[in-house]
C-alpha cells in the first residue's frame, strides 16, 4: 500500500459518516479493501461534475476536480495526488470504450484533471466519464472539431456568460444543456462573482436566492473554493455534460473593471486606497490559477506567475475560425476617471496609441484573420459605439478604447472578410449591431445577455427608444436574462436570443426572441 492509499484509509477510519451525500455515505460503508494505489473515498469526489472543452479535429480536453467537500478547504481532501481515469466511449452505456487514460489527480492544482485526449475522429460525438478508486463521476457528452480541410454544411453553438450566483436560478443553463446538437458553447466570462457574500444588512438590487461563501476573493483557497460553489450548481454542471465549452474570462474572475496591471482599487473615490501593481499581480496569479484549474482548458493556458495566454484560434474546418480573445490583460487602464465605468468624455479618448488587446495579441489577430466562411471574435466587452444619454460613455467598453476599435474595424475591412461576427458579454443586456468603419458595414456584433447578473431584468429599459433612436446601427436590445443560440451555414447565419422571463424563481420556461440574419459575404444585418 502506498501512502496514498494509507493516508485515505486513516481518513476514512477516522471519518464520521455526514449524511448529505447518500452515494457517498453508501460508498463509505463498503469494506475498505485498499488496492495499492487505490483511494477509498470518505464522500463522493466528483460533486463538481465533468465538463469538456477546446475541441480539436482529433481530441478535446476532459475535465473533472475532485472535492468531497466543496466549500472546505482543498475540498475536504488530504495533500496527496490521486489517481484518477478517464474513459471515452461511442454510446452512454459504456460498451464500446475507444480510448482510456490516468492522469493524477495534485494538490498543487486543486486536485483537477485536464486529460488532453488525442486519437478521436473528427465532427463526431463521444461520450466521457471519469473514475477514482471505487467511484465513477456522471457521464458527458462532448463533441470534436471537423477537420482541418472539411467545408462543413453547419456549425450551431451558444454565447452566453455573465452567472452571478446570488441574483438568480441558472435555468438558463438548464435549457443550454436541453440544446440539441450543439457544436459547443462559448462562454465570454463573468463565471464567478468575487464580492463578498451579501449581507442581510446591505441594500441590494433584489432577493437575495443563494450567497457567496465569505468576504472578497483574493486568495487562491478562496478563488478555489468560489469556485466549487458554482460548480455544484446542478443545471451549470449539466450544460457542461451536455456540450464542449470554449471558455474566456472577463473582469470578475479576477477583480470587477480591472484593466492590465491594475486593480478596480485605484486611489480615487469608492476605492482611496490605491493597490499597487506588484500587489494586484499576486491577485492575478491566484486568480488565473484557480480559473485555469476549474476550467477545460488545455496545457497551453496554464499561466504563469501572473500572465496567462488565454487567447487562441479554434477552427472548425473552412466553416468558422474562432478567435478567443482576451480584453483584460493588456488594455490601457480606463479613461476619463474610469470608475464608475459610465464618464463624460475626456481628451484621452483621442489618444490614437490606445490599446483593448495590446501591441501582440493585436498582432497575432490580424495575422490569423483569414481562411474561413466565418471569423468569429469571441471576446467580452461591447465592440459597438453606443451614444448614451446625456452624451456619456462606457469607458470599460470598447468606446473607451476608439483608436483601437478602429485598427480592429479597419484590420476586418483590409482583409475585405465577408464574414466577420463579434461574440460579446458583459453587459447583462442583449445587443444585436452593425459594426462600421465610415459608412461601411465592416461586421455584425451579437451581445449575448447575462445567465442571471442583474436578476429578472425587463424586456427593454427606460431608456432603450432614446439608445435605439440616437444609435440606429443597434437593431436590437433587450434586458432579460438568458443566451443566444447561432446557427451557422456556408450562406448564412441566422441568431436568436433564448431568454428565460425570470429568474429569481426557478423553472423558468425557454422564450424565444428575434431571429436576426446576417449573410456570409454581406457584413450587418440583413433580416431581422
Ligand atoms: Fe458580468
Ligand atoms: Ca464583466
Amino acid at each position: 500500500m502506498d501512502s496514498t492509499a494509507r493516508h485515505i484509509l486513516n481518513l476514512h477510519r477516522r471519518g464520521a459518516l455526514r449524511g448529505a451525500l447518500g452515494l457517498a455515505a453508501l460508498a463509505a460503508l463498503q469494506p475498505a479493501r485498499a488496492q495499492p494505489g487505490m483511494p477509498i473515498f470518505r464522500n463522493y469526489p466528483f460533486t463538481l461534475g465533468v465538463a469538456s472543452g477546446d475541441p480539436l479535429p482529433d481530441g478535446v480536453v476532459l475535465w473533472t476536480r475532485l472535492a468531497t467537500d466543496p466549500l472546505a478547504s482543498m475540498g475536504g481532501l488530504p495533500h496527496v495526488a490521486f489517481p484518477v481515469t478517464w474513459e471515452v466511449s461511442e454510446d452512454d452505456r459504456f460498451t464500446r470504450i475507444i480510448a482510456r487514460g490516468e492522469e493524477l489527480a495534485r494538490p498543487e492544482l486543486g486536485f483537477s484533471i485536464h486529460a488532453e485526449v488525442t486519437g478521436l475522429a473528427a465532427a463526431h460525438s463521444y461520450f466521457y466519464r471519469f473514475r477514482s478508486g471505487r467511484e465513477v463521476s456522471q457521464t458527458g457528452r462532448t463533441r470534436t472539431a471537423p477537420a482541418a480541410d472539411a467545408r462543413p454544411e453547419r456549425l450551431r453553438f451558444v454565447s452566453a456568460g455573465c452567472q452571478h450566483l446570488e441574483q438568480g436560478h441558472f435555468t438558463a443553463w438548464r435549457h443550454v444543456a436541453e440544446e440539441a446538437d450543439l457544436d459547443f458553447v462559448f462562454h465570454s466570462g463573468d463565471y464567478i462573482y468575487e464580492y463578498r457574500g451579501v449581507l442581510p444588512s446591505q441594500p441590494s438590487w433584489g432577493p437575495i436566492l443563494r450567497t457567496h461563501q465569505g468576504d472578497e476573493i483574493h486568495t487562491l483557497d478562496h478563488y478555489r473554493q468560489r469556485y466549487a460553489q458554482y460548480h455544484a450548481d446542478p443545471d451549470l454542471m449539466a450544460a457542461h455534460a451536455a456540450h464542449p465549452f470554449i471558455m474566456s474570462f472577463d473582469d470578475h474572475e479576477v477583480d470587477n473593471d480591472w484593466a492590465g496591471p491594475h486593480s478596480e482599487e485605484a486611489g480615487l473615490p469608492p476605492f482611496p486606497i490605491a493597490v499597487p501593481p506588484e500587489v494586484f499581480a499576486l491577485r492575478k496569479q491566484a486568480a488565473f490559477q484557480a480559473w485555469w484549474e476549474n476550467m477545460p482548458l488545455r496545457r497551453a493556458q496554464l499561466p504563469r506567475g501572473p500572465e496567462i495566454t488565454a487567447y487562441r484560434r479554434l477552427d472548425y474546418g473552412r466553416l468558422a475560425r474562432l478567435h478567443v480573445l482576451d480584453t483584460r490583460s493588456w488594455r490601457d487602464d480606463q479613461p476619463c476617471g474610469g470608475t464608475p465605468a459610465v464618464q463624460r468624455p475626456c481628451d484621452a479618448l483621442g489618444r490614437p496609441d490606445q490599446q483593448m488587446l495590446g501591441t501582440a495579441q493585436e498582432a497575432w489577430l490580424m495575422d490569423g484573420m483569414a481562411g474561413a466562411t466565418w471569423n468569429i471574435l469571441a471576446q467580452q466587452v461591447l465592440v459597438m459605439p453606443r451614444d448614451l444619454p446625456g452624451g456619456m460613455v462606457n469607458v470599460d467598453k470598447w468606446d473607451g478604447t476608439p483608436a483601437a476599435r478602429e485598427r480592429l474595424l479597419r484590420g476586418i475591412a483590409d482583409r475585405r472578410l465577408g464574414g466577420a461576427v463579434v461574440l460579446t458579454g458583459d453587459s447583462h443586456n442583449a445587443w444585436v449591431a452593425d459594426l462600421k468603419l465610415g459608412d461601411a458595414i465592416v461586421a455584425t456584433e451579437f451581445a449575448a445577455t447575462s445567465i442571471t447578473s442583474l436578476g429578472d431584468g425587463s424586456e427593454t429599459l427606460a431608456s432603450t427608444p432614446e439608445l435605439l433612436s440616437r444609435n440606429p446601427h443597434i437593431h436590437f436590445h433587450s434586458a432579460r436574462r438568458g443566451y443566444s443560440l447561432h446557427d451557422a451555414t456556408p450562406a448564412r447565419m441566422a441568431v436568436m436570443q433564448r431568454v428565460v422571463p425570470y429568474v429569481t424563481r426557478p423553472g423558468a420556461p425557454r422564450e424565444d426572441r428575434g431571429v436576426f440574419v446576417t449573410e456570409a459575404g454581406r457584413p450587418g444585418i440583413q433580416r431581422g
